[in-house]
């Protein structure tokens, strides 16, 4: 449980020396409680004080490590229960099954085809993280011989999954440079595969019917010394229970501060149909997996689960955004056309790649809108004449173009008439489409530089 300002003050040397910036210790005491000044500021306090002060203040769901160089993912550390009172730290890690009873060319097939789960968006890179090893076969040598060649085909981090400890030991040794976690322990291995999870230092998986199994089982592989697990509740493809248990489960971490559950967790979106599993995979990211293990490996399937992930994972506080500057698309020159869009990221880079795809050398201007679309920005007033002027001025478009034309979005088409006025009556402001899948067309029938 958190401790309150009073169990602090309990363990402070209670001499209201001052040397910490406040009047008492007491009043460091509250402070501390709320997370609002680091206990370092007392130099004072004795190491068994320290020592309790810093299991308190530990963060209420562990971080958990796994894979390595640029496959390596983070998860847990998650501070707030709703996605505006903060935002989400880790991103949800998403793995795709792969069996290990496979032929040769089937699973290189599908290797293949997890080499290929990576994309580009609105500037980012998102893509399948993981890879989780199913030892179907049952047999220990096989599983360890596909682990081996998973790491030498894929940069990708790993989850080794059998019911068998022995083919987990043997596995999770021969690849446990790439920090793979141990699927699973349960009642009936924890003490083998906590002691295998100790002795390599490498993150566990526990698997539980209950909540109240799960919080046993965490309790005492603690106390064994493992330290970094992910929890696993049976829910036997009940998406109403995998919401439950998600919601529970961070409520009692983030609320409770009850250690026990104080782990990511890690759900399953098996579905027979395609879209389904899509769809069980984006509620368990918004509902709080740590990772979402799904046999989905088609690009079509898995995009939709990583643009959820990037959307639920950005900053509410703080829109993506780009640098506020002019873009030259294909190479333009002073007869190119010039328009402008807000530097939201989503909004800029839909519109460069209708520009891109219309293959109309041109300039883009991305106004700087703290990061707000186009008609967010106009109603804030953070996208008016003045504005736009003054983005035109600093980005010196006069001296990149020789005709004086600038297009402006059709949803603001309003503000034509007195972006011209503001602009001297030296430019002639031309209406752009309402959505940019029409840029193309425009660009290639409208626009004429003279
Ligand atoms: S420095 Fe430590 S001992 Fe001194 S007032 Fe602050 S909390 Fe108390």
């Amino acid at each position: 449980m958190a401790l309150t300002g009073l169990d602090i003050y309990k363990l402070l040397p209670k001499t209201n020396c001052r040397e910490c910036g406040f009047p008492t210790c007491l009043a460091f005491a509250m402070q501390l409680a709320q997370k609002k000044v680091e206990l370092t500021k007392c130099p004072y306090v004795s190491e068994a004080a320290k020592a309790q002060l810093d299991a308190a203040s530990a963060p209420p769901i562990k971080l958990v490590t796994l894979g390595e160089g640029s496959f390596k993912v983070q998860i847990g550390e998650e501070q707030v229960l709703f996605r505006h009172d903060d935002k989400f730290y880790h991103e949800t890690a998403i793995a795709v099954r792969i069996n290990d009873d496979l032929d040769d060319s089937s699973f290189n097939a599908r290797i293949e085809k997890i080499k290929k789960l990576l994309f580009q968006r609105i500037g980012f890179e998102i893509k399948v993280n993981l890879v989780a090893l199913f030892n179907k076969s049952n047999d220990a040598g096989k599983f360890t011989s596909r682990a081996k060649e998973l790491i030498s085909k894929l940069p990708h981090g790993l989850i080794l999954m059998s019911n068998n400890p022995a083919a987990l030991k043997s596995a999770a040794e021969a690849v446990k440079t790439r920090r793979p976690l141990i699927f699973a322990a349960d009642t009936s291995n924890f003490e083998t595969l906590g002691k295998l999870s100790k002795d390599l230092n490498l993150p566990l998986a526990v698997k539980g019917k209950s909540l109240d199994e799960l919080s046993n089982l965490t309790s005492k592989l603690k106390e064994m010394g493992v330290d970094e697990m992910i929890l696993s509740l049976e829910t036997d493809g009940n998406l109403l229970k995998e919401i439950e248990a998600q919601t529970l489960i961070r409520r009692a971490a983030l609320k409770k501060s009850f250690r026990p559950l104080g782990y990511p967790t890690l759900s399953f979106a098996f579905a027979p149909d395609p879209y389904a599993e899509a769809a069980n995979a984006v509620t368990s990211i918004c509902k709080y997996a740590g990772i979402v293990v799904t046999d989905l490996v088609e690009p079509h399937h898995i995009l939709p689960l990583l643009v959820a992930r990037q959307n639920i994972y950005s900053n509410p506080q703080k829109p993506i955004a780009v640098e506020p500057k002019l873009y030259p698309i294909r190479e333009p020159n002073e007869n190119s056309p010039l328009m402008f869009t807000t530097n939201f990221s989503l909004t800029y880079f839909t519109v460069e790649g209708e520009v891109d795809a219309s293959r109309v050398p041109s300039w883009i201007l991305a106004v700087d809108t703290e990061g707000l679309s186009v008609l967010t920005a106009y109603s804030g007033d953070k996208l008016n004449e003045k504005v736009v002027a003054a983005a035109m001025k600093k980005a010196d478009v006069e001296n990149k173009v020789k005709h004086r034309k600038i297009i402006i979005p059709g949803l603001v088409a309003v503000m034509s008439g007195a972006l011209e006025e503001e602009l001297g009556g030296k430019w002639k402001v031309i209406v752009g489409p309402k959505e940019a899948a029409y840029l193309p067309k425009f660009l290639k029938e409208t626009w004429r530089p003279d």
